[in-house]
This record gives structure tokens, sequence and C-alpha cells, in this order.
């Protein structure tokens, strides 16, 4: 669980006034993070270590977020709609990637909801592939750079995904949700030819561009993703994302039918927002912590969930690109797109 969390008046106002009325009556989270403690490959001990990183290890932040964690919190925080999530594991090298699987593959599949794999940088996907495929509830993969040996900065998208995964995923018209890798995210001359070189060579694989190809500022966003645009097999998820003119700049370029909604969870559930400063991202937090940028005084800060940030980024955006029809575009975004690129099986899985 995230620590601390909490649902409260000021909360529910803001649900109340800014997104009752516009979200969809049906929301399909497409990008959720789960696993257990059991999952942790390093003692309390050396949390104080790792959390100086990033709030993803930060483990006395967030120990661990199982499923029906992630089900609590988002039927509080988004009362009277129809929830549906598709899950996947914590992909960091403090984390058993095979332990967080199998988390994913029993507790989804358990509990019939949608999951993907995340493979390994030399794993043989075919040889997992078989078990996987017969099962009604597996709709993907979800490579992540921190995965790679030698560190998630110098990993390129073919360690991340390698002959087996990619041949695997275009042979059985899977989902892949892509973390661009490197530094210069889209910018990147490596980045750009890996993946135009992905999408002609494994047509059918289905590709969603996470975080929008990690743009959480407008800078990162701006000529970087246009040469994806009129691919069909291409989409964009809006994980984390809380700048309302990276989601603008995006809506505008690719038909609303290429967006698919997805929080970040369990991070999404802290409160916060993602906040851009001189062309760069800072996470704000309400509490000090090593990886945000919070006031030093208690009190001082009147701060809701990364969440609704997230929301409210959503529909401005939405307000200004789509206008008054803004309706069927958001059906689109929170949950056609998701159900509808994971084909047969999402019809079944969310009949
Ligand atoms: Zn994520």
């Amino acid at each position: 669980m995230i620590a601390e969390f909490h649902f409260d008046q000021k909360d529910r106002a803001v649900y109340e006034r800014e997104f009752a009325a516009r979200l969809p009556h049906r929301i399909l989270d497409n990008h959720i993070h789960i696993w257990t403690r059991e999952c942790l490959t390093i003692p309390r001990s050396a949390y104080a270590v790792y959390k100086t990183y990033k709030p993803w290890t930060d483990y006395d932040f967030m120990e661990e977020f199982t499923l029906e964690d992630c089900e609590n919190l988002a039927g509080t925080i988004l009362p009277d709609r129809r929830l549906d999530f598709s899950y996947f594991g914590l992909p960091f090298p403090q984390i058993d990637r095979e332990k967080s699987n199998a988390y994913v593959v029993s507790h989804a599949t358990a509990c019939r909801r949608a999951f993907y794999y995340m493979p390994g940088q030399f794993e043989d996907v075919s040889a997992v592939g078989e078990s996987l495929l017969q099962n009604p509830y597996f709709v993907g993969l979800k490579p992540y750079p921190d995965l790679v040996q030698g560190g998630g900065d110098r990993a390129g998208i073919y360690d991340m995904l390698n002959r087996s995964a990619l041949e695997f995923a275009d042979r059985h018209d899977l989902v892949v949700i892509l973390h661009i890798p490197r530094k210069g995210r889209m910018r990147d001359a490596e980045n750009r030819r890996e993946l135009l070189e992905i999408i002609r060579t494994y047509p059918h694989i289905r590709l969603i561009i996470a975080h929008v190809g990690r743009a959480f500022c407008y800078a990162d966003v701006e000529g970087t993703i246009d040469f994806l645009k009129d691919f069909e097999n291409v989409s964009f998820d809006t994980a984390f994302v809380q700048d309302a003119d990276v989601l603008a700049y995006l809506m505008r370029l690719v038909p609303s039918e290429k967006i698919v909604f997805g929080s970040d969870a369990p991070l999404a559930y802290a409160r916060g927002k993602d906040v851009v400063i001189n062309n760069r991202h800072y996470y704000a937090t309400e509490h000090p912590a090593p990886w945000g940028i919070a006031p030093a005084k208690e009190g001082f800060v009147d701060f809701t969930y990364y969440f609704y940030e997230q929301l409210r980024a959503l529909l401005f955006a939405s307000k200004s690109v789509y206008g008054a029809k803004e309706e069927r575009h958001l059906e689109n975004i929170f949950y056609r797109n998701a159900l509808r690129l994971m084909g047969e099986k999402g019809e079944k899985i969310y009949a």
C-alpha cells in the first residue's frame, strides 16, 4: 500500500466538481504495477539506500501493492464508475522478476483480470509462451529498461525486448507496452531507429508507447512523436502525464482511437503533482522524500492525488481539443481502445 493513503472531504469535492459529470461511466486502467513484499530481493535495512533514487525504489513508501489494494483505492477515489483493471509487475532490480510475474499471473487469473508479462533480457519467451497463450487473461508484454544488465540508462529497446519476445508478440498479435529507454527519450536517434525497425519488422505487434514516450513536459513531446503518427498499430498511453500541453499535443496529433488511459498505480495514489520547471519534471510531494520536492514546513500544502492531477490535465486538454463533443473521445481513451487492443480476449475478460 501507499503510505498514508486517505480520501477526505476535499478529495471528494474535487471529484464531484471536476470529474463526476465528465468522466465516462466506465474506466479501464491499463497501466498498473502490482507486487507483494515477498517479491523484494533486498532486506528492510537496505531500503534507505534505494529510496534515494526514485519513488519506485522507495520501499518504505510502497513496500507492496496488491491487486486488492489497487481495486480498493480505485473504488474509493472513483466512486460510481464501472472500473476495470489490467496488471503487470514492478520492473526493478530490487524486485525478483520471476516472483513478480508469478504473482501477477496467478492473481490476475484468479480474479479474472487481464495481465502483461515482463520478459527478461535474455529470456527465451517461447519457453514460457505456451503456458501464457493458454491463459485467457494474458494479453501482452511489458518490458522495462531497468531489467537490463548494467542499468536502465544503458538499455536499448532490443535489450528490453529480445528477438524471441518480438517474434512471439508479433506471431500472436500481442499488446506491448513500451517504456522508451535512454536519456534522450524520443529525441534519441537510436530509439527512433529501433522503433521504426520494430514497427516494420513486426507489424502485428500492438504497440503502446508508455507515458506518451516519457513526455512529462511539453519540451519532451513537441516534434518528437510525430514520426509515429501514421502507423496504425502504434498507440500511446497517458500514464502519469500531468501536463495538459503534452496531452493536448497528443490529442491534436493522433485520433482519440490511439490514446489509452493508464494511471501508473500505485504512485498515482500518492499526493502530489508532477511539475515542470525549466523543461524538467519533478515529483512535488506532500512530505519530504529524497526523490521529490516538498516544502520543509508541515501543513503548508494542500495536495490531492497524482491520479486526480492526471485526470485534471486530461480533461483540460480534452476540452481544448475536442470541445463540447468530447464524450466519444473520452470513452475511446478511458476504455474502448484498451479493450480493442486486447482483441477477443479483452471482450471476454471484460464482458
Ligand atoms: Zn509504469
